[in-house]
């Protein structure tokens, strides 16, 4: 997908100082831009800053029909008022027939990720005619390597040196990489990044591989690898050696209070496991408990001590992932059957070492809860142990910038920046300024469960609503003709 504008030309075409420029074109981005741009109350600029391509975020990068949305297309709208808007563009979309069973509404269906990216691309291209009112949003190619707050503005800084100068600055920046696997145990072993698929389908196809995690990432990657014909040993590592569960429909739905859930973590945990267990004896499932606490996790997690969100991440949230986030029910049969008919393994242990031997890399393994090593040849590695905030990464040059410059600081667990539950960040001295927001994964140390399609589109929803209601932003009437940027660009400006 072309984006319209390079950033040198951005300041000039959008430099009135009153509009919303969002940093990143991922689904958190296009899901915020989308509900700007169905606004009804005043007519605003919105401009996203996308680095790489529009809609291709690390969850909707993969072109492979293997890797499947984690939940049925009824859940995945972009808007959670018209929850039919996935399921009714794929009932439109040509390139979804293939995957479509006749026999099961699609609100039921879980398709391919592409699909998704897909749809992304259909918001994107309805965004970019100006919203009944007047709402405008544009499409700059550019990396944002600064944000800089200012009296009155807010500045954004492009890698090709313009500085756009906006009311409102949202980070959608999404996920960081994983913490490099290479540089430790051997670069030509080692895939750091999962969804380089040139890399991986470059795999001999008999060649043992060793995954290192056991999440959703990991069974996307055993099932790339079958679907490339793979006939060699694949072997999951992780320290606890923990599959998620698959998705399975629950029919009998529960509702839990929030005055219900004890406020500190042991005794809640100690509530979950009675809950459930007291569930399952009347014939329901642990899914719809799961389901239930949905609606309280962030404010749970906002009320924990910092002590509490360290026994967590450390002890318990490996065994909370893999009850909420389930596996597609077509991903977690066939990785049964890999596993039953022994192709695929899952080892729960520890990589103690590596040492290249011929062409393979064998990995010493500190079996979990036994001293005993075990050997593993492995011609290819693939790192599927999940994102972290490295500020040396290049990739993460903006939020380094921010965190030095003391504009953000990090979350109390460090997992993320610091921000409100309305997504305003914390600077370094622990004060809001209204003019910067934060949406989507960087805020998962602050909220926890910020990471899901249906929980960044009500962040979307709300912070959309409250920027509209912003005095400065409103103060283009609506129905005005939105300046045409399209006049300040030279053809040979847009890609
Ligand atoms: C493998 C995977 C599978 C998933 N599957 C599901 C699923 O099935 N269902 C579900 O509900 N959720 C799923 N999720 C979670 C959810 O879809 C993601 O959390 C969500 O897409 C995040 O979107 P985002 O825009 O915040 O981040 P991203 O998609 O990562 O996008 C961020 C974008 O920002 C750009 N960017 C970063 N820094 C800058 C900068 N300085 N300047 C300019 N651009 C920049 C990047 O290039 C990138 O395009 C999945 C996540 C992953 C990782």
């Amino acid at each position: 997908m072309h984006n319209d504008l390079t950033g040198a030309t951005v300041a000039k075409a959008v430099n009135n100082g009153a509009f919303v420029a969002i940093v990143g074109g991922g689904f958190s981005a296009i899901c915020l831009a989308a509900h700007l741009h169905r606004q009804r109350t005043a007519a605003i600029d919105v401009v996203v800053f996308e680095r790489a391509t529009l809609a291709s975020g690390t969850a909707f990068r993969t072109s492979e029909a293997a890797h499947l949305l984690n939940g049925p297309a009824g859940n995945l709208s972009a808007f959670e008022d018209l929850p039919d808007d996935f399921a009714d563009f794929l009932a439109d979309d040509p390139a979804a027939a293939e995957f479509i069973e006749d026999a099961t509404p699609i609100q039921r269906q879980f398709v391919p990720r592409t699909l998704y990216k897909r749809y992304l691309e259909r918001i994107v291209a309805r965004l970019r005619a100006p919203s009944p009112i007047g709402t405008t949003v544009r499409f700059v190619r550019d990396e944002v390597t600064d944000v800089v707050p200012h009296d009155g503005h807010i500045d954004v800084v492009l890698r090709d040196g313009g500085v756009a100068r906006a009311h409102h600055a949202v980070l959608a920046v999404g996920h960081p990489s994983a913490q490099a696997l290479g540089p430790r145990l051997g670069e030509r072993f080692v895939i750091d990044d999962p969804w380089n698929a040139a890399a991986i389908r470059a795999i001999r196809t008999d060649a043992p591989v060793a995954v290192i995690g056991s999440g959703q990432t990991a069974s996307d990657m055993v099932l790339g690898l079958i679907a490339n014909g793979h006939t060699g040993q694949i072997t999951l590592v992780s320290r606890r050696g923990l599959v998620a569960q698959p998705y399975i429909h629950v029919d009998r739905s529960i509702t839990v209070q929030r005055d219900e859930l004890p406020r500190r973590l042991l005794p809640l945990m100690r509530w979950v496991r009675s809950t459930s267990r007291r569930l399952a004896e009347q014939g329901g499932d642990w899914r719809a408990l799961i389901n239930a606490l949905r609606p309280h996790t962030q404010d749970v997690w906002h009320g924990f001590s910092t002590f509490e969100k360290r026994a967590f991440l450390e002890h318990l949230a490996p065994f909370w992932h893999m009850h909420r986030t389930r596996l597609p029910p077509a991903t977690a049969v066939r990785m049964q059957e890999l596993r039953k008919r022994g192709q695929v393994r899952v080892v729960a242990g520890r990589i103690d070492g590596a040492s290249p031997a011929d062409d393979v890399l064998e990995l010493r393994i500190r079996r979990r809860g036994t001293h005993a090593l075990e050997r593993l040849p492995a011609a290819a590695i693939i790192n599927c142990t999940g994102p972290c905030w490295d500020t040396s990464d290049p990739h993460n040059q903006l939020v380094g910038r921010l965190l030095s410059s003391g504009v953000v600081r990090w979350d109390d667990v460090r997992v993320g920046i610091d921000i409100t539950p309305d997504g305003t960040p914390l600077d370094r001295l622990g004060r809001r300024d209204g003019r910067l927001s934060a949406i989507g994964p960087i805020g998962k140390g602050s909220l926890l469960e910020i990471i899901a399609i249906r929980d960044i589109r009500v962040q979307c929803a709300e912070l959309a609503s409250r920027l509209v209601r912003s005095r400065e932003l409103a103060q283009r009437p609506a129905q005005a003709p939105p300046h045409d940027v399209g006049t300040a660009l030279s053809p040979a400006h847009a890609r």
